[in-house]
């Protein structure tokens, strides 16, 4: 009769369990569900000499809180079923993340093999593991596996059995020793368990005096079912915990989980030997300044503001060259063909308002090309993992913050990256905001406006506006946080990937997927609303020789009864007076109406308006720019007030539109685009008041 003992396999995701579980059992297996939930479970049986060994395999998990149903799974069979021996699969190649599920293991107070399983990649890498002491140190066999070439499963079985007969040398039972302060709080909770005899034998007093430190609501729960958590318990659990929240300023569990990190580097620091080239141990280097507790926020704005200037600096030379290029351009034109309708069509509709927005087109792929080097360089997981904290404020986490990084090159990808967010509510939330991310379509916007009226300032005002919209972003959230969407946010693992060069080819091909979409903009939406506006600019007309003065007629001459010329108005400008009481009260005239009605299509068409506008004005003086021509109907007040407002209003149709396919709701859209346009108004009144009453003009 052979001696049967139970196997548990456990291992985070990826390290190779399943190929593991193959190896030993071939395919004597079963698969079935955890009761009650859709994880899957899987069992096998296989021989080895005498024994018969069967074989579970738990979900892959970090760690063995109780954050996620796989960890509470897992933790549960390894506590209540008891299997006679449980084998970590760890990933040799990430030995140190791997190690964060092991040091559990061992409080557990279980018999444990340890398998260094993927030992090719970790070899292949460079890293030289002393399996022998490792094993010594943390009192727990150790046996390297390369799982995709069945290499290592004997000794796996070998270890098992010698574990499972209390024979194995290395095998005796250590602790992570927490600190004195910890531990002594945890034993005084551990007197409090021992004198308990209701407690079950398999429950570690240690692991559940560690566990309560950490307020873990499982073990709680447990402990309540069983009648073990008895007032005095309860009493002393809460002062340790405020006492130990007293001495570090931090709660009890992140000091836990910071010293089972620094066990597993003490550890390492004697058993491996990283390849000094070793990318990961550079990352290391590399996080500990930028994502260090107090650098990393400060970098990251640093980060970003010197993005935008770049963006405006560098970007403003072949600005001018262009829009040198664009006037020259009209002039031929004006040149070559006679005039009349046509030539008005070409001149100061397509050329000026496409050309235009042309002239954009230069910072428009630095930026994609800087945000390139942020995903590139692997900087963009890090400002998640930064931003994390400031993103909880608002009841959303650190992944969050990568649709809203997308935000910032075009608001209607971000909107699709939300799919990656799992909960409901973290997409919706992070839908709704996204519209406040500035994205790359509103920098033409401020660039032509800031660039009229901040001059050497002009980064700095655009960089301004940003971060009113991340204000926003901050204070929205907050608010829909509790309104709509009470709750609280799920935690889960930021993956940190290492530090990458990027190199030229890739960052010129991630520029380009997004730029190119721009430039396919420009050929239609902004073309087709160039000339619209410009139709509705022109027309109706009755003597186009009358057409040049037209333009000069303002707002006081038309309503003034002593007027000499009195010209029909164009459609626009019906449409701009019309409109302009509702934005008087931000000292804006009618233009700025018809910009802003025009900018709900897209925002680039804001300027082409202009462009249209303002051309149609200045018609005669070829070699105005309109940098120059706005600089004559506006304020630096007002192009502020406007700024915000355009920052803040609906980005574009296509935006409603990729809102109400995610929420799967109109509901939703016209939420969003209601909310923006009173917030858009509130904001820009009381930046317009508020600078009036400063004594700005
Ligand atoms: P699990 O998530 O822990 O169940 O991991 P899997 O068993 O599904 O393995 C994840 C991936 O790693 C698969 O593509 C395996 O083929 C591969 N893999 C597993 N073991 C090894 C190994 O020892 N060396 C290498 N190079 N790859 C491995
Ligand atoms: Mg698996």
């Amino acid at each position: 009769m052979p001696k049967t003992i139970t196997i548990a396999l456990t291992g985070n995701p990826n390290s190779g369990k399943t190929t593991i579980f193959n190896n030993l059992t071939g395919a004597r297996q079963k698969v079935g569900n955890w009761g009650g939930v859709t994880v899957e479970m899987k069992k096998g049986l296989c021989r080895h000499g005498d024994y018969s060994i069967r074989v579970v395999d738990l979900p892959g998990t970090y760690s063995l809180t109780a954050y996620s149903i796989e960890e509470i799974i897992a933790r549960n069979y390894i506590v209540e079923e008891r299997p006679d021996v449980v084998v970590d699969v760890i990933d040799a190649s990430n030995l140190e993340r791997n190690l964060y599920l092991a040091t559990q293991l061992i409080e557990l107070d279980v018999k444990l093999i340890f398998v260094l399983n993927m030992a090719d990649v970790a070899k292949n890498r460079g890293f030289r593991i002393d399996a022998e002491t490792l094993g010594r140190l943390l009192g727990v066999p150790v046996v390297f596996t390369v799982g995709t070439r069945n290499e290592g499963t004997k000794e796996v079985l070998d270890k098992v059995v010698q574990v499972y007969e209390d024979s194995d040398t290395n095998s005796r039972n250590i602790y992570v020793h927490y600190g004195r302060e910890i531990e002594e709080e945890i034993v005084k909770i551990q007197n409090l368990l021992n004198c308990d005899a209701k407690i079950d034998r398999s429950y570690s007093p240690r692991w559940l005096s560690v566990k309560l430190l950490e307020n873990d609501p499982e073990v709680r729960k447990t402990l309540q079912q069983k009648q073990c958590l008895d007032e005095k318990l309860v009493k002393q659990v809460n002062q340790s915990c405020e006492h130990l929240k007293s001495i570090f300023k931090d709660d009890p569990e992140s000091v836990i989980t910071e010293r089972r990190y620094g066990f597993i580097s003490g550890a390492l620091r004697e058993t491996m030997k990283s390849p000094p080239w070793d990318r990961r141990y550079l990352s290391d280097q590399i996080d500990k300044i930028l994502t260090n507790r107090l650098l990393g926020f400060p970098l990251f704005f640093f980060f970003i503001w010197l993005m935008f200037k770049f963006t405006f600096d560098l970007g403003n030379y072949p600005m001018e060259w262009i829009d040198q290029g664009v006037v020259a351009l009209q002039s031929w034109v004006r040149w070559v063909i006679p005039s009349g309708l046509f030539r008005d069509l070409l001149v100061e509709g397509i050329l000026s308002g496409v050309g235009s927005v042309l002239v954009f087109l230069p910072n428009i792929f630095i930026l994609f090309f800087c945000i390139a080097i942020f995903e590139d360089t692997g900087y963009m997981a890090r400002a998640a993992f930064i931003m994390d904290k400031i993103m909880h404020s608002m009841g959303l986490h650190g992944k969050s913050f990568i649709p809203m990084i997308m935000g910032f090159g075009c608001t209607v990808p971000a909107i699709m990256a939300t799919r990656t967010l799992e909960s409901r509510r973290d997409r919706f939330l992070t839908i709704l905001l996204l519209p406040l991310i500035s994205c790359s379509a509103r920098l033409p916007v401020y660039i032509l406006l800031a660039g009229a009226f901040f001059h050497r300032h002009a980064g700095n005002v655009i960089f301004s506006i940003y971060i009113l919209g991340i204000v926003l972003v901050l204070l929205l959230g907050q608010i829909f946080k509790r309104v709509l969407f009470p709750g609280q946010a799920e935690p889960f693992v930021l993956e940190l990937p290492p530090y990458r060069m990027p190199t030229l080819k890739g960052l010129v091909i991630h520029m380009w997927e997004r730029g190119s979409l721009f430039l396919k903009k420009m050929g239609t939406v902004i073309l087709v609303g160039a000339v619209i506006v410009w139709f509705l600019s022109t027309f109706p007309r009755q003597n186009p020789a009358e057409h040049d003065v037209r333009g000069a007629v303002s707002r006081g001459e038309v309503s003034s009864p002593g007027s000499e010329v009195i010209q029909p108005l164009s459609y626009l400008e019906k449409i701009g007076y019309t409109l302009e009481p509702l934005v008087t009260p931000l000292g804006f005239d009618w233009r700025h109406s018809v910009a802003l009605l025009t900018g709900f299509v897209a925002k680039e068409v804001i300027i082409s308006t202009m462009g249209v506008l303002y051309h149609v004005k200045d018609a005669n003086e070829e070699s105005e720019s309109l940098r120059q021509a706005i600089r004559s109907s506006m304020t630096p007040l007002t192009a502020y007030a406007l700024m915000a407002f355009v920052l803040i209003y609906t980005p574009c149709l296509a935006t409603v539109a990729a809102i109400r396919r995610e929420t799967g709701s109109w509901r939703w859209a016209h939420f969003s685009v209601g909310v923006s346009l009173l917030l858009a108004w509130a904001v820009a009144f009381v930046i317009y008041r508020a600078g009036q009453g400063l004594g700005f003009s």
